[in-house]
């Protein structure tokens, strides 16, 4: 099927600058004739020329062959090549959804009797499936605090632990995590380490740092406009990704061609999008910062704000999700009411897209390991592509409703 994938990208990419590269990644190289962009290919079915290719075809089902709509079209590998190109791993699978990439990928590596390590700030959802599906299927989960010391977390370490799960900065509450000395603590007896990346985007190369399966949800920043919902894995080492790709097979995981095709487009975009979003993201978090107010402001790229040292040390970058927490004797009745008043922030969960959101973090989140660290009423916000200055205008307006208990 050689033939049918001719039209696949092979512009060069090396030693280009990441802005460079996701103009290129996944499409034929500019001297090329033809459109741009590559074609969405939509499809079940794949017609061979006679049995014995159909039977060739199969043998090759980890790698990008074509055999079935359900195992991926030219549009399905054409992402995945400049998601595993941008991520610096090497083979990515594209799931529906960036929950399913982290169910997958847990269930590639867990089974009946095996153990898990997670961190006390994991994305609720994931918290979910460990404690419901993957407890039935013989799982047991530990969480564990997120700022964990290596020796610590050296100790929660049983025979039968497989995984070790990274999550940073964590969900709602923005920890970073000391990658690189986790994943040694992990690999050092023998557990595999998988990281949900989806905050780091481009700012962090996970397979730098130690992690062996790298999961992003396309859903926020990739896609960008808040029209999609997709999931990317991604595996840097040959055994890894046998794993991964037979249990998304297994599973029956599929994203749509037109959602991939859409992700494509997402990443033209994506290196000046993310500039805007972290410049305004750090304009508005230094105005918050500076409120009397606000307790603290958890945006790790912020100096002097939590985990800062972690993220100017592992990062290039950051994006403009972040948490916000205000003084303890701020009423938290008083904060619900400045962000129903909030004109320019819509309410609403995910993140990454064109618009900017808050969402109160109080009585959201689930802690086990120890208790959240929010000393008051706190908040999430995503910063948006609005002019910043509009932004700080309206919470300058809304922070009126606030009061002191
Ligand atoms: C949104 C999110 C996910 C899940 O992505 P969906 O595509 O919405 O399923 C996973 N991890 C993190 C950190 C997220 O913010």
């Amino acid at each position: 099927m050689a033939e049918d994938r001719t039209d696949q990208p092979q512009a060069r990419t090396s030693g280009l600058h990441i802005d460079t590269r996701l103009t290129q990644l996944g499409r034929a190289g500019v001297r090329k004739p033809g459109f741009v962009n590559p074609p969405l290919v939509r499809g079940s079915t794949v017609l061979h020329n006679s049995c014995a290719e159909r039977r060739e075809a199969g043998r090759h089902r980890l790698e990008q062959e074509l055999i079935y709509g359900l195992l991926g079209t030219p549009t399905h590998f054409a992402l995945e090549d400049a998601l595993a190109a941008i991520e610096g791993g090497t083979r990515c699978q594209i799931v529906s959804s960036g929950l399913a990439a982290i169910t997958v990928s847990l269930l590639a590596y867990l089974g009946s009797g095996d153990h898990c390590l997670v961190p006390d700030s994991v994305y609720g959802p994931t918290r979910h499936f460990c404690d419901t599906l993957l407890r039935q299927t013989g799982v047991e989960t530990t969480y564990y605090v997120p700022t964990i010391d290596p020796d610590s977390l050296a100790a929660l370490f049983r025979p039968n632990t497989k995984v070790l799960f990274l999550e940073s900065p964590g969900s709602h509450t923005f920890e970073m995590q000391d990658v690189p000395a986790l994943a040694r603590v992990a690999h050092a007896r023998g557990a595999a380490v998988l990281m949900d990346n989806t905050w780091g985007i481009l700012f962090f190369q996970p397979f730098a740092h130690g992690v062996d399966v790298s999961i992003q949800a396309l859903t926020k920043y990739v896609g960008g406009h808040s029209d999609i919902i997709l999931g990317g894995i991604i595996t840097a080492r040959d055994t890894d990704w046998e794993k991964i790709r037979n249990a998304s097979m297994t599973l029956g995981q599929y994203a749509s061609p037109d959602d991939c095709w859409l992700a494509l487009r997402g990443l033209r975009t994506l290196a000046a999008r993310l500039k805007q979003h972290m410049e305004s993201g750090l304009k508005v978090a230094r105005w918050l910062a500076a409120r009397a107010e606000v307790y603290q402001v958890l945006h790790p790229a912020l100096p002097g704000a939590p985990g800062h040292a972690i993220w100017r040390r592992d990062y290039s970058g950051a994006c403009s999700l972040f948490g916000v927490v205000f003084q303890p004797d701020i009423a938290e009745g008083s904060m619900i009411e400045m962000i129903d008043s909030l004109e320019l922030f819509g309410i609403g969960a995910s993140w990454g897209g064109f618009e900017s959101l808050a969402l109160p973090t109080t009585g959201t989140i689930r802690r086990t390991a120890a208790p959240p660290p929010l000393a008051g009423p706190a908040v999430r916000f995503h910063i948006g592509l609005e002019d910043p200055n509009d932004l700080i205008a309206d919470l300058e307006r809304a922070f009126k409703h606030l009061r002191r208990v």
